[in-house]
């Protein structure tokens, strides 16, 4: 995203929409900029505001008269009262900060709105992991915190080496050049973005060990890391996933299963 200088007024409205903090007025210039860098290309300062389209050189003028007089000239904080906000035609690899930071963009990979494949949810049709598996969500970054591919990487190589099975309709994984060993395309590796979901498959016994790696790793990469872990019942509505994870010091709770609502890939004969 870029500003107009041109336009700008640095009414500062901008800067308290920006998730990641990437917008600042700039006292020596006296308009708003975007570090490039830390934009992650969620246009939520582009969609999230109204705009008016009033002169630039007018409204300078007049705020600069009103300062004068000990009073203020500001527009209505959701408005962007001279247009400036300016979105950039978005080449690759800048683009792949989009896609997974506008809630609005679907994903070239999958098609569909939103980070991961929805599937955990509607496993009971699904039958994606079945008993004695295990199915991970890995989410990367958050709002005012956003994570880079390069950590992503780190995380995701560690985790091949125990032999993880990714998803293969995953954004990420469709971004990866070697998913046998988790690596991720070169060219996007230092990319910001506001999150990813990383969707993988291990053997029930395993948990441990991937808990504990991704513990390790949430420790030394630049980004917040959350986890879910999912399992199917046996007949008798058990999973020995719930005593794994309070071994492990966590606290597992029954989630919510979207009966109906996923594609039927498995068909359960019983
Ligand atoms: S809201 Fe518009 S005019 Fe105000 S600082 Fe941001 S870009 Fe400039
Ligand atoms: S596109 Fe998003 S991250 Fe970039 S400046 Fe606008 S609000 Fe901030």
């Amino acid at each position: 995203m870029k500003i107009d200088p041109d336009k700008c007024v640095a009414c500062g409205n901008c800067v308290a929409v920006c998730p990641m903090g990437a917008i600042h007025i700039d006292p020596e210039v006296g308009r708003a900029v975007v570090d490039q860098d830390e934009c992650v290309e969620c246009f939520a300062c582009y969609r999230g505001m109204s705009k008016e389209h009033l002169n630039p050189v007018m409204v300078r003028a007049i705020r600069k008269t009103a300062r004068l007089f000990r009073f203020r000239f500001d527009p209505e904080p959701d408005i962007c009262p001279t247009d400036a906000i300016v979105p950039q035609d978005l080449a690759w690899p800048r683009i792949v900060r989009r896609a997974f930071s506008d809630p609005q963009v679907p994903h070239e990979s999958t098609g569909i709105h939103g980070r991961g494949t929805a599937e955990v949810k509607t496993n009971d049709v699904t039958a994606r992991v079945n008993e004695g598996e295990a199915g991970f969500v890995v989410e990367f970054g958050r709002p005012g915190v956003g994570t880079r591919f390069r950590d992503i990487e780190r995380v995701t190589a560690a985790l091949a080496e125990l032999g993880v099975e990714f998803e293969t309709n995953n954004p990420v994984t469709s971004l990866m050049r070697d998913p046998s060993r988790g690596l991720l395309r070169g060219d996007i590796l230092g990319e910001k973005i506001l999150s990813a979901i990383v969707e993988i498959k291990t053997k029930l016994e395993q948990v441990p060990a991937v808990l504990r790696r991704i513990k390790d790793l949430g420790r030394e990469v630049d980004t917040v890391i959350s986890v879910g872990v999912s399992t199917r019942c046996d007949t008798e509505g058990n999973d020995s996933l719930r005593g794994m994870l309070e071994r492990e010091g966590y606290a597992a709770y029954r989630g919510k299963t979207n009966l109906g609502l996923g594609r039927v890939t498995v068909r359960n004969e019983a």
